[in-house]
């Protein structure tokens, strides 16, 4: 609507410019008729504003234009001298805008129409039907020939068909052309969208260096795992994260044109802590193959050689425990027959009593020595054990009662029991009497002189829970933290065992231990096993 208010304007403008020079007044009737024109458009452009304010754009709408505005068209041509008016190139530029607007079948109908209109009125004319509007003599339609004029309307209907099949395949063609584009441009953003999710959700890190070395680009676990933000490394070179790196490998583009490779090498986080780094190198490529950087891609392997030293570890210690125990085992044998032969000698007449002392001396400590390999090989090879219902009120009590009858015991400690009845649960019954076992006498020994010993078990949260608290010396924090490890006491004759013991044994049920204790005031062990139902009440 717009353009054709200002090409009306310019196009009738200029000609009244151009035609005053032969005339004088500006009121001539060919004038007035162009005044019309332009003023006819000018309404129907208010109108036009006034209809698609109300309607919006609408096809129909837009077809009433055009074709109206090949009426003017022809109109104008009619004022300017029908067959020998300059303006009837105008036909085509209807045409093509048409194309625009209505695509083909629209340009073909408004070619259509013009093509009427132009044939219509040069007919009309031709045949003095219609007055020429303003025109000379010589330049009216009757001054030609016939077959002229037929050739002029065939020319004209011609370029109309042409123009419309023409420009209405390129506005086809265009609007083709941006949909595809449009359709690229929306699979490329989300192709770079989904690289990008790819680069930043992977677990690894990954950074990329120029040819020169620098940073360009970082992911987020990389960002995790060095500690530095994207932000602070952008643009830095490799060495400010990684110095190890770069001063044991060459990380320039040209080294690995053979292909990747992977190496470990210690680093520091930004933070300052040391960890262990895995990584590899290989070289970034454009599509043409011409490298353009590299690309280093890294994890954090620091809690896996953590982990992996505690294995060699455990099974470094598992190796010696295995060969300490064949020697406690291979102890047994000639400790016992030494034991054997110093008792029969023992039972034979004629010893002084330097000689009984001498020999109770040895049987003493080769009970001692008897008793220490016994712990370590329980310690070093629990045996797996036949693993029952256990009734915990009726272990703690066989347990108790031998305590009590023991020397360690009797007339110095008061031993309390607390026991809820009928909690059941699942393990060797050796191997519980042996824990309450190791647990009793390490409170006896921490009594000095007189004190108590209480044992309570209960459920706790669905798991079978036994307590043994004693009032004897407690313990540091320091010691607290060592007293699982095997061969930690700080008992002049202790092995150092029995809590390793316990632990062990706990641990393959699935049981737990804690300790809570305060120096001076007392000890208390809990333990926590897997509770089963009464075997009794099973169906
Ligand atoms: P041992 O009894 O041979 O010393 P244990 O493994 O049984 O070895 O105990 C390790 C250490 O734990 C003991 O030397 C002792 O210092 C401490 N300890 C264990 N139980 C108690 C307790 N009830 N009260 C105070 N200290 C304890
Ligand atoms: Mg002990």
């Amino acid at each position: 609507m717009f353009l054709r208010v200002v090409f009306t304007t310019f196009l009738l403008g200029s000609t009244v410019i151009v035609q005053f020079k032969d005339r004088e007044s500006l009121i001539a009737p060919p004038f007035l008729v162009l005044y019309g024109l332009i003023g006819t458009v000018y309404v129907l452009t208010f109108l036009y504003v006034v209809i698609f304010k109300r309607l919006g754009p609408t096809l129909s709408f837009t077809y009433a234009q055009i074709g109206l505005d090949t009426l003017l068209v022809t109109l104008l041509i009619y004022v300017t001298g029908g067959i020998a008016s300059v303006f009837s190139f105008l036909y085509l530029v209807v045409i093509v805008y048409a194309s625009i607007l209505l695509y083909k079948k629209g340009s073909l109908i408004m070619a259509a129409l013009c093509s009427i209109q132009y044939g219509v009125m040069i007919d009309l004319e031709y045949y003095g039907i219609l007055e020429p509007f303003y025109t000379q003599a010589s330049l009216s339609v009757q001054a030609y020939e016939g077959s002229f004029v037929i050739y002029k309307i065939v020319m004209t209907v011609l370029a109309c068909f042409l123009v419309a099949f023409l420009s209405s395949y390129l506005a086809q063609q265009t609007v083709r052309s941006e949909r595809e584009l449009e359709a690229k441009q929306k699979d490329f953003r989300q192709l770079e969208a989904f690289n990008a999710s790819i680069v930043h959700s992977m677990d690894s890190g990954l950074l990329t260096l120029d040819v020169a070395g620098a940073i360009t680009s970082f992911n987020t676990a990389a960002e995790r795992i060095t500690g530095f933000a994207r932000a602070e490394v952008l643009g830095k070179p490799l060495a400010t994260i990684f110095p190890e790196v770069v001063q044991r490998y060459d990380t320039s583009a040209e080294s690995h044109q053979k292909g990747p490779y992977r190496h470990d090498v210690t680093f520091r986080k930004s933070d300052g802590t040391v960890g262990y780094l895995g990584f590899s190198v290989s070289s970034l490529r454009e599509r043409g193959g011409r490298a353009i950087g590299n690309l280093l891609i890294f994890q954090d392997l620091t809690a896996m050689k953590i982990m992996e030293s505690h294995v060699k570890r455990v099974e470094k210690l598992a190796a010696v425990g295995e060969m300490a125990a064949g020697i406690a085992h291979e102890i047994k044998n000639p400790l016992a027959s030494m034991t054997g032969s110093i008792q029969l000698l023992k039972a034979q007449v004629g010893m002084t009593s330097v000689t009984e002392k001498l020999m109770q001396i040895v049987l003493r400590e080769a009970d001692r020595l008897n008793g220490l390999a016994n712990d370590f090989l329980l310690f070093a090879r629990p045996s797996s054990g036949k693993v029952e219902p256990v009734d915990l009120g009726s272990a703690i009590e066989e347990t108790l009662e031998l305590f009590e009858q023991d020397a360690i015991c009797r007339n110095r400690i008061k031993v309390r029991r607390r026991l809820a009845p009928n909690i059941w649960t699942k393990m060797d019954p050796k191997h519980i009497r042996q824990i309450l076992w190791n647990l009793l006498l390490n409170a006896a020994e921490a009594v000095d002189g007189t004190g108590s010993v209480e044992v309570a078990s209960e459920v706790v949260e669905d798991m079978a829970q036994i307590s043994i608290k004693d009032d004897g010396c407690g313990m540091s924090e320091g010691t607290q933290k060592n007293i699982f490890d095997p061969f930690f006491t700080t008992r002049a004759q202790g092995t150092g065992l029995g809590l390793s013991i316990v632990h062990r044994l706990l641990e393959s049920y699935g049981g737990r231990i804690n300790v809570e204790s305060r120096e001076g005031l007392g000890t208390t062990f809990v333990l926590c096993l897997e509770r089963i139902q009464s075997p009794g009440l099973l169906p």
